[in-house]
């Protein structure tokens, strides 16, 4: 298993977010995590990379104990966080922020060819590459972060609601670039309220109740499954 958080509880201050909570994320699976709003999707996220610790549990990455490393380490190890609300440097231009994506890396040559990558992939960012981010769109904005986190040439992504606030036809956009991630062989932890969507991208779900793992199985079983379909596909 390539990741695994086991077990973790995680408080801020006496309130707890998330109890319990184990999930296994295989090498080249997208996993996504769905669940209302303060069900603890984005702390879990948080854990992994850092930002939070675990009271309990712990977080194994490749064999190795990380919950009690710094973010910094945590992102130089190979995992990456897309954050909600994306979190671009707003003042920077398109391509400084895909260059600050890449700070911990000393593979010039690789660096340049990740680069042209990304402007194959997102033709939008390079015709923007001297614009400052924060005057992109919201779409644009995520297709930046995500490009900025890929710079870091990551083992693991984590996305937390990539499709928040975007119009539906950028939202297929993002599900676009997801699906394509998927298919190079990348691992991604997909944070989703749009469940739907999530679930047509991953192999594998769990839903978070208040802190908790309520259900977890296949994409496909879960969105048969009677209760997923009433609370978060919105289908009787
Ligand atoms: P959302 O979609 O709203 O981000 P979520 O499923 O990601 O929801 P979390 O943000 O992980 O949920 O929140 C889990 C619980 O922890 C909620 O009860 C929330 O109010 C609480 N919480 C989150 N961040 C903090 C914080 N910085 N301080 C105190 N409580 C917090």
């Amino acid at each position: 298993m390539l990741l695994k958080v086991e077990n973790a509880s995680v408080y801020y201050d006496k309130v707890e977010a998330i109890r319990n909570v184990t999930i296994e994320v295989p090498k080249g699976q997208v996993i996504a995590l769905i669940g209302a709003n303060g069900a603890g999707k984005s702390t879990t996220l948080r854990l992994i990379s850092g930002l939070v610790r675990p009271r309990t549990g712990q977080v194994i990455f490749d064999g190795h104990p990380i919950h009690e490393m710094d973010p910094e380490d945590i992102s130089h190890i190979g995992i990456a966080h897309v954050p909600e609300g994306r979190r671009v440097f707003p003042q920077m231009s398109v391509l400084e922020n895909l260059e600050m994506g890449a700070y911990l890396r000393r593979d010039t040559p690789a660096i340049n060819r990740d680069m042209e990558g990304m402007f194959h992939r997102f033709p939008r960012l390079k015709e923007r590459r001297t614009q400052a981010a924060g005057t992109m769109s919201g779409g644009e904005q995520q297709m930046l972060a995500m490009a900025r986190a890929l710079m870091s040439a990551p083992r693991v992504v984590l996305m937390d609601e990539p499709s928040l606030g975007l119009s539906p036809v950028m939202c297929q956009e993002i599900a676009q670039v997801i699906r394509e991630l998927h298919q190079e062989g990348r691992t991604i932890v997909l944070v989703e309220q749009n469940a739907r969507l999530a679930l047509a991208l991953a192999q594998t779900g769990y839903v978070l109740e208040t802190g908790r793992v309520a259900l977890h199985g296949s994409a496909e079983d879960l969105s048969t499954d009677d209760a997923v379909r009433r609370t978060y596909l919105g289908i009787d």
